[in-house]
């Protein structure tokens, strides 16, 4: 994706408000992200562990979704989750349950969307093999590198769709 900058990022988010926007916290390292294997700009509020926030292209606009993380890590030690985005598996805490609130009348009444994630979401780094998940087996597949990436798009951008309604 191209470089964003600290503008781009906060005047994208679709769900949470204006306020909370401008005082969330950017990823550490906000500049030095390595755009050009990024598909979408997604990280953990350093200042609130509860939080993420995604941000990614689509169809030329940015949209910025703000996650809840409303699991992790509850499950075995010896037990794998697999991510719903990139279908990297990790070790227990490895995947979090992820919740979106909708946007316009649907989020007003308080509907929502989860999906299981990479807890550090990280899954553009993962597909590319740029990050190895901890303990996680290397799931054999014959895709290409760019079949994988064109995957987690179409279900990041099918998690978008759910989030935009
Ligand atoms: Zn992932």
């Amino acid at each position: 994706m191209r470089p964003l900058t600290e503008r781009d990022v906060r005047t994208s988010f679709v769900n949470c408000s204006k306020g909370e926007a401008t005082r969330l916290d950017l990823p550490r390292g906000f500049a030095d992200q390595p755009w050009d294997d990024l598909d979408f700009l997604g990280w953990r509020d350093p200042g609130a562990p509860e939080r993420a926030y995604l941000v990614a292209e689509r169809g030329g606009p940015l949209v910025g979704v703000a996650l809840r993380v409303t699991s992790g890590g509850s499950r075995g030690f010896t037990s794998r989750s697999m991510c719903s985005l990139c279908l990297t598996t990790h070790t227990s805490g490895g995947v979090a349950l992820m919740t979106a609130r909708r946007t316009g009348e649907a989020g007003r009444q308080g509907n929502s969307v989860g999906q299981y994630l990479c807890a550090d979401l990280a899954c553009s780094l993962y597909t590319r093999r740029k990050k190895e998940a901890p303990g996680a087996g290397v799931v054999d597949e014959t895709l290409t590198l760019e079949e994988k990436v064109a995957r987690v798009r179409a279900n990041l951008h099918s998690f978008l769709d759910k989030v935009l309604g």
